[in-house]
């Protein structure tokens, strides 16, 4: 599976590579963040910018796509 995403550099993305699994990527949210093992399951931290060059990532689309289902929902009534 192709990754998809914006990557500011090689680092970055060699780090969300399967074969790393150092940092996690949310494709639906484009969500950049530090894994932690829960009691309860997987959660992540957000970064809001590339730990190796320092570049800002993208503004994460969570709020929005929660909007969006919320809108969904409600023209459905
Ligand atoms: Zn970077």
């Amino acid at each position: 599976m192709a990754l998809q995403g914006i990557f500011c550099c090689e680092e970055l993305k060699k780090s969300i590579s399967p074969e790393r699994n150092l940092l996690f990527y949310h494709p639906v949210f484009e969500e950049y963040g530090i894994p932690m093992a829960m009691e309860d399951g997987f959660s992540y931290m957000t970064i809001g910018f590339c730990p190796w060059c320092g570049k800002e990532l993208p503004l994460s689309k969570r709020e929005q796509w929660i909007k969006a289902q919320k809108e969904a929902e409600a023209a459905k009534e």
